[in-house]
C-alpha cells in the first residue's frame, strides 16, 4: 500500500481533519486513488480459491486474527463487507475506542451492546429515565433470554450502590437525558463501578454502558470519561441529514469478536449504502454542522429563557443551566471546549384552557412555522419540534413522567441549520398567538 508523504505524521492532524479525510489508508479497502470512499453493494463476495474461501471463515471473528494486521477476507455482506468497515474505523477513532462495529439502527447496536455483555441470570441497573424503545428492549424482551432489568436513580450513585446486586453486570444510562436535558455524570459511574468492581472477577465486572446519542462524540466521548461500551444511533447527528438510519456499538478490542457473532446471529447490519452515506456526508460534516447548531441552540435558549410565556429552559449552554459544572467538566468539543449540543427542552406557563399552551404552540407551529418542523426524531440539518408528554413520552403513566420532570407544558427541540434570526422569529410568532 502507497502511503502519501506528508508535513506531519497522521496522529498530529485533529480529529476535525480526520473526520473529514478518514482513514484512505483503511485496510478494509486502499482506496488512495479515490477523492471519496467508493460504496461497495455485493451481498457475496468471490473467492480465488477455496484455500481463500476456508482462510475467510477461520478469520472472522477468531481470537487469534482478531483486528490487527491482516486484510479482511470478505465472504458474505452479513459477516463483513468493507464501506461498512471503513465507517467503523472512523467512528471508532471520532470516539476515542478501540473498535466500533455497525448495526442497522441504534436499537440493534443497543440489543447488540446488552446481548453481549450479558449472560443468562445477570442483569442490567439502568437508569430510570430513558429512551422508550431501549425501557422496552429491557423489560419485555432481555426477560425471555433469562436477563433482568432494574431501574435507579444514575443522579445519586451513592444510593445507586446500594441497589447492585451480584448479578448486576450492567449500568446502563443516556446523558443528557431525553427530553429534560438533565445530566448523569459518566466520571462519577465510573468510580461507582471501580468501587464495586474491587471484589469481582473479570467475568462478574460490573460494565458501565452509555448511550451518547444525543450528544454526539463532538460533543462528549464517554470512553474517555470511564464508560466501557459506548452505543449510539446513527439515524440522528451522527448521519445528520435524515436519510438513513444506523447504530453503532464502540468499545475496546476485546469487544469486537462478540459483536461481529452477535451481528451475524442476529442479523441486524447496517446496509453498504447507508454506511456510505453516514460516511461520506454525515460524519466528516458533524463538527460543522454542531458547531453552528449548538450556537443557534444557545440563541433559542436565551430568547426563551426571557419570554414572559416561558417558564424554564433546559440547556445545559445557559449561564443558569442546574449542572452547568458537570455540563463543564462533561461536555466538550474535539479541541477541549464547551460544547453543549443541539437539543434543548422547554416549559411553557400553563393556561387555564382545556388544551396545554405547549399543545397549541407545536400544533401552531406544525402549520405555521417555515423553520420549523413537527417530527420525532433529531440532529437533522431541519429544526424539529415535538412533545414528548403526549408523543415519544406518552406510554410513561402521567405520575412517573412528573417525577422524571417532563411536564404537560414541555417542548423539545432538535436545532437544525437555518439561520437563527428566521427559527426565533417562527417561535416568537408562535409564542405570540398561545
Ligand atoms: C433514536 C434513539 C435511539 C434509537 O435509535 P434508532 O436509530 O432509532 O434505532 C436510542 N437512543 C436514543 C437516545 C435515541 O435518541
Amino acid at each position: 500500500m502507497e502511503t502519501r508523504k506528508r508535513h506531519a505524521r497522521k496522529e498530529d492532524y485533529r480529529m476535525r481533519t480526520h473526520l473529514i479525510h478518514g482513514n484512505f489508508e483503511s485496510k478494509k479497502w486502499d482506496y488512495n486513488h479515490h477523492v471519496i470512499p467508493p460504496v461497495s453493494h455485493s451481498t457475496a463476495f468471490r473467492l480465488s480459491s477455496l484455500h481463500r474461501g476456508a482462510q475467510g471463515f477461520v478469520q472472522f471473528a477468531s481470537a487469534d486474527e482478531a483486528l490487527s494486521g491482516h486484510i479482511p477476507i470478505y465472504i458474505y455482506d452479513r459477516l463483513d463487507e468493507p464501506t461498512r468497515g471503513m465507517l467503523e474505523e472512523n467512528l471508532a477513532s471520532a470516539e476515542g475506542g478501540e473498535i466500533c462495529v455497525t448495526f442497522a439502527s441504534g436499537m440493534a447496536a443497543i440489543s447488540a451492546a446488552l446481548g453481549v455483555a450479558l449472560r443468562q441470570g445477570q442483569e442490567v441497573m439502568a437508569h430510570q429515565i430513558l429512551y422508550g424503545c431501549t425501557y422496552s428492549l429491557m423489560t419485555n424482551w432481555l426477560p425471555r433470554f433469562g436477563m433482568q432489568a432494574r431501574f435507579g436513580d444514575f443522579a445519586k450513585p451513592e444510593a445507586l450502590r446500594a441497589q447492585v446486586t451480584p448479578a448486576t453486570r450492567v449500568l446502563y444510562f443516556e446523558t443528557p437525558l431525553n427530553p429534560t436535558m438533565e445530566l448523569i455524570d459518566i466520571a462519577a459511574i465510573r468510580q461507582l463501578t471501580d468501587k464495586i468492581n474491587v471484589n469481582r472477577d473479570e467475568r462478574e465486572r460490573v460494565l458501565v454502558v452509555v448511550d451518547n446519542t444525543f450528544a454526539t462524540p463532538y460533543c462528549q466521548r464517554p470512553l474517555k470519561l470511564g464508560a466501557d461500551i459506548v452505543v449510539e444511533s446513527l439515524t440522528k447527528d451522527i448521519g445528520g441529514f435524515g436519510t438513513d438510519g444506523g447504530g453503532a456499538v464502540i468499545a475496546a478490542a476485546d469487544w469486537y469478536n462478540r459483536l461481529m457473532l452477535f451481528r451475524k446471529d442476529f442479523g441486524g447490519v447496517l446496509a453498504p449504502r447507508s454506511a456510505w452515506a453516514i460516511l461520506v456526508y454525515g460524519l466528516p460534516t458533524l463538527p460543522a454542522r454542531m458547531v453552528n447548531q449548538q450556537k443557534t441552540a444557545l440563541r433559542v435558549a436565551k430568547f426563551l429563557g426571557e419570554h414572559p410565556k416561558v417558564a424554564g429552559v433546559n440547556y445545559p449552554g445557559t449561564e443558569n443551566f442546574p449542572q452547568k459544572a458537570l455540563a463543564h467538566r462533561q461536555m466538550v468539543d474535539l479541541d477541549g471546549k464547551f460544547a453543549p449540543g443541539s437539543m434543548l427542552y422547554f416549559v411553557l406557563k400553563g393556561t387555564d384552557g382545556k388544551q396545554t399552551r405547549a399543545e397549541k404552540l407545536v400544533d401552531y407551529v406544525a402549520e405555521r412555522a417555515y423553520t420549523i418542523t413537527l417530527a420525532v426524531s433529531l440532529g437533522q440539518i431541519k429544526t424539529l419540534i415535538e412533545h414528548p408528554f403526549s408523543m415519544t413520552h406518552s406510554a410513561l403513566p402521567d405520575e412517573q413522567k412528573r417525577a422524571f420532570g417532563m411536564h404537560p407544558e414541555g417542548i423539545r427541540l432538535s436545532i437544525g441549520l437555518e439561520d437563527w434570526r428566521d427559527i426565533i422569529r417562527d417561535l416568537e410568532l408562535a409564542l405570540e398567538k398561545v
